[in-house]
């Protein structure tokens, strides 16, 4: 009889590839990188089930909903709840193994995860959040980023649906198109504009380059910009509201840009400009 590997159920995505070189090139960011690469793949096991979004994806009506975006509601969102406890319970966890949450934000999760119900009303709390005036997650703060990896394989499908047939151009909000999310991260392209990329679906539209997309300060004299040591990433920061945001510059890249990795090697960006008084 023939032996069979046992499955895993883990695979080689480029994105991995790559968090394992940097980890190997900056050991500083193992855990960050190892902790990424456990999230990319307990995402990837659900990713592959996930559904179209309930909206209707015909080009004029997209459109028109763009009008007076954002255009995705919780209710569009591809949902899947036993995935989502599932992902609510193995997120929480490999970020407490690499201290990214602590004990009592774990159990919270973990609590969440057993209660179908409540689950469901704090994940479109977390949802709607993004929306000005909207509450905040009150008994499950602290969870943010738990909902932000959990909700990405819901929130990216549907995203990729959308953005399919979608045009952005006219969309001049330093906000989500989509869903109103915040840029975690730009990209700038060949021709040297900044596409902001949504740290929520990844959804990625046209911003001037340097206006602040957090408080729309466009005084030049009031946005601080330097690049990495090597040339890869820019940071905005701006001077007005203390926010800034990194940038992947694809002009002078082997790769494009890929959020979950850049997340990390831009580490010490992060702490450069949190020593300068930035947030
Ligand atoms: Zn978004
Ligand atoms: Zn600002």
């Amino acid at each position: 009889m023939r032996e069979q590997a046992p499955a895993t159920g883990r695979s080689e995505t480029r994105e991995i590839a790559e968090l394992r070189r940097l980890k190997d090139e900056q050991p500083d960011l193992a855990s960050a990188a190892d902790l990424q690469i456990e999230l990319l793949q307990l995402q990837k096991r659900v990713m592959s089930r996930v559904s179209l979004p309930t909206i209707s994806l015909d080009a004029d009506h997209l459109k028109s909903l763009l009008g007076s975006g954002p255009i995705l509601q919780f209710e569009h969102l591809p949902m899947d709840w036993s995935d989502m406890r599932f992902l609510m319970r193995a997120t929480a966890s490999a970020m407490r193994t690499h201290d990214a949450i602590d004990d009592v934000d774990c159990r919270k999760a973990e609590a969440l995860s057993r209660d179908a119900e409540r689950l469901r009303t704090v994940a479109r709390t977390w949802y709607e959040s993004a929306r000005p005036g909207a509450p905040p997650l009150d008994a499950e703060a602290g969870l943010e980023s738990v909902f932000q990896q959990s909700m990405r394989p819901f929130l990216t499908r549907a995203a990729d649906a959308i953005m399919a047939r979608s045009d952005f151009s006219g969309w001049t909000k330093g906000s989500c198109p989509l869903c109103g999310g915040e840029p975690d991260l730009a990209v700038i392209t060949p021709a040297a504009d900044r596409l902001l990329i949504c740290g929520r679906c990844a959804a990625r539209w046209r911003f001037e380059q340097l206006t602040c997309p957090f408080c729309l300060n466009r005084d030049r004299g009031k946005i601080t910009s330097f690049a990495s040591r090597d040339g890869q990433y820019r940071l905005y920061a701006c001077d007005v509201c203390q926010r800034y945001l990194k940038a992947y510059d694809s002009r002078r890249a082997s790769r494009p840009v890929m959020p979950a990795v850049d997340a990390v090697a831009t580490l010490p960006l992060d702490a450069a400009a949190i020593q300068r008084g930035y947030k």
